[in-house]
């Protein structure tokens, strides 16, 4: 069976690169990525084999990406933070699932066109770093099954948490929704109305009687607190690291 980087390597014509094999798990990838205004970038990708079934990807000399910028999503080493969730668990054993890896490089690099010009990482997709990712994948889950209107305010970051004594309370556009016991994790207020604004026989649903909200609510402000410290500590690990220069909001010193 082909390696991973041979079926990235075998759908190269599709998207009119050229792949020149190094090994059977490496591979340079050359191509034009058109952008929307028109413009093209002339691209050589270094594309190697990470464990069995998985690929990571790099510009092969630093020259229309920074070698390293964690606010537009490059590790240290240069490789791209895939950390789009299509892609943290692609394994790629067939041309299918090269075609997606490739369509996640190609999302990857068309943003970064848009963020050399904006100077920021669009706020809207921006994904979480590092380890941050996996809770902002939770965050999702739970505001998902409370419905659409925190799915929005999520995405718009209108949600946050603070520690207050033994509870963490959750703030929606900074207005108190709900507490949770930070031991227990269980919601405070039980009796109050379900955040989701469903309705029973005696008017508004209670939390504790509303399907699965109340843990939701709580797997919801847990992985909020979650993302945040693992945000804080993945910034803290390069805090000192110049920042490249590429973004006005960087958090890494000048
Ligand atoms: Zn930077
Ligand atoms: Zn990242
Ligand atoms: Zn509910």
């Amino acid at each position: 069976m082909p390696t991973a980087v041979e079926f990235i390597a075998a759908v190269a014509p599709a998207y009119n690169a050229a792949a020149e094999h190094v090994s059977a798990v490496s591979v340079i990838l050359r191509f034009n990525l058109a952008l929307s205004d028109g413009r093209t970038v002339p691209y050589e990708i270094e594309v190697k084999q990470v464990g069995d079934r998985k690929a990571m990807a790099k510009e092969r000399q630093p020259i229309n990406l920074p070698e390293f910028c964690p606010q537009r999503h490059i590790n240290s080493d240069g490789s791209f933070c895939l950390y789009w969730r299509e892609v943290s668990n692609l394994d790629i054993s067939d041309e299918e699932t090269a075609h997606a890896w490739w369509g996640i490089l190609w999302k990857f690099l068309t943003l970064q066109a848009r963020v050399k010009k904006a100077r920021r990482w669009p706020n809207q997709n921006e994904w979480a770093h590092g380890a941050a990712a996996v809770h902002q994948y939770r965050a999702e889950l739970a505001a998902h099954e409370l419905g659409g209107e925190y799915v929005i305010a999520l995405k718009e970051r209108r949600l946050s948490v603070v520690k207050k004594k033994r509870v963490l309370q959750l703030l929606k556009d900074k207005n108190h929704l709900y507490s949770v016991w930070l031991d227990s994790k269980k919601v405070v207020n039980l009796k109050q109305r379900c955040l989701c604004g469903s309705t029973g026989k005696k008017g508004r649903k209670r939390l504790r009687r509303c399907g699965s909200h109340a843990s939701d609510a709580s797997h919801l402000a847990m992985a909020l607190l979650l993302w945040e410290i693992e945000e804080k500590a993945f910034w803290h690990s390069f805090r000192d690291r110049q920042c490249c220069g590429t973004c006005d909001n960087c958090p890494l010193q000048p």
